[in-house]
């Protein structure tokens, strides 16, 4: 070979990377279990999640995963067919690495019926698949194609747990510890804020004085009721306190910040950029918390994590915390991140491991995440035995409380 045929590659290899295309998209919904029940100020009582998963086949044999889920089974039917039904019909044939085009696509796709909630959802599922491709493609872990900062990543014990006993809390924050654990996450939001406050001082005595302990409302409170709170336990050193309030009171978290003295967090329902932006913008948070399987994937994760940046702003995440490994590891500005409640470790082949606080970015390329497809089958919805239902029948009582 000539050396100016060395430096354009191999002809026949160029032509078919150039020629590459989406061969097809299979969605599948698990409802999958939680292996304890987990609570929360607004969602009440957990007992699973609905996992929606993607594999995108390319005509050049590369195959990628990506995924979202929802809280217990609310929106996965809706979900999976939103995938299925709109966005992979529109996909198949077009140039898998084309990210921004794709998306793009996606967006004004589903938009009369989008521009967020589980549009953004069905959109994230697909852009992490495609993510997955465009590391496999180029050999490399997505966290060093999308930046490549620190292959470690501080992260905290993400507890769903706002039902346990003072006991039970301490136990658990214990056992976290024990488990390498170095900061923590409590729920509040119970009735009588001087439960929470007991609970944050269990939480924090466990801890010791120095390491991070965060709290989440889960949307609970009123502005002035999270301002109050906020009060009450500034005296625990607080690391954030997070979505105090209803995601759509800007000028409220903003409040809440400068009166309450505890920096905020939230973003797990901030669904689109342009919410980050009014968000951010408005000083009404120090800790944006995007998750990347509601914000539009990986490309809708990054770019929020760049306008934090701008605001000299760190960055942490929410749920799914084997996707969002790679992406704190990318970026300069990282916090700690969740290991969430929502875990997918008795159902993937190399579930992350916690040391001295910290976990590692896999080197495997793209996501590097292998599902265990077996072990998920017998919570396949539309698998044998384990069809859709609907379980409200006329006459049904209803309970109303939310
Ligand atoms: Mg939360």
């Amino acid at each position: 070979m000539t050396n100016s045929a060395e430096a354009q590659g191999n002809g026949n290899d160029t032509a078919k990377l150039r020629a590459m295309r989406i061969e097809s998209i299979e969605a599948r919904l698990y409802y999958v279990p939680l292996t304890s029940v987990l609570t929360d100020a607004r969602h009440g009582t957990m007992r699973e999640f609905s996992l929606v998963t993607v594999s995108i086949m390319t005509d050049g044999g590369v195959e990628g995963l990506g995924y979202s889920y929802t809280v217990g089974k609310t929106g996965g039917t809706a979900l999976l067919a939103l995938i299925r039904d709109n966005l992979a019909p529109a996909l198949i044939g077009v140039d898998p690495r084309c990210t921004e085009a794709l998306w793009e696509k996606m967006w004004w796709h589903l938009h009369y019926v989008g521009r967020g909630g589980l549009a953004s959802f069905a959109i994230s599922a697909i852009d992490i698949a495609l993510w997955d491709i465009k590391g496999k493609l180029a050999q490399e872990p997505l966290w060093r194609l999308l930046g490549g900062h620190d292959s470690s990543v501080r992260v905290y014990a993400g507890g769903i747990d706002l039902d346990l006993p003072i006991d039970r809390l301490r136990q658990q924050t214990e056992g976290n510890l024990k488990r390498g654990f170095r900061a923590i996450k409590i729920k509040v939001g119970r009735d009588r804020l001087q439960d929470d406050v007991e609970r944050v001082a269990t939480a924090r005595a466990c801890l010791g004085p120095d390491l991070p302990l965060m709290v989440d409302a889960n949307m609970r409170w009123t502005v002035a009721q999270a301002i109050r709170a906020a009060c009450a336990f500034r005296e625990y050193d607080i690391y954030w306190l997070e979505e105090p309030t209803i995601p759509d009171d800007v000028e409220g978290h903003r409040k809440i910040e400068v009166e309450g003295g505890i920096p905020v967090a939230t973003g797990e329902n901030l669904h689109t950029i342009y919410e980050f932006q009014k968000m951010i913008s408005a000083g009404g948070v120090s800790f944006p918390e995007p998750d990347m399987s509601n914000i539009g994937g990986v490309t809708g994760w990054i770019k929020v994590a760049h306008l934090a940046e701008a605001y000299n702003l760190p960055v942490t995440s929410h749920g799914i915390h084997d996707l969002h490994v790679h992406l704190l590891a990318a970026v300069p500005n990282a916090s700690l991140m969740e290991i969430h409640g929502f875990g997918l470790d008795p159902y993937i082949a190399h579930p992350l491991e916690i040391s001295n606080g910290q976990v590692r970015a896999s080197e495997r390329p793209g996501h590097g995440i292998e599902m265990q497809w077996d072990a998920l089958e017998a919570y396949r919805v539309g698998a044998k035995g384990h069809a859709l239902q609907s379980k409200a029948l006329r006459g049904d009582v209803v309970d109303l409380k939310v």
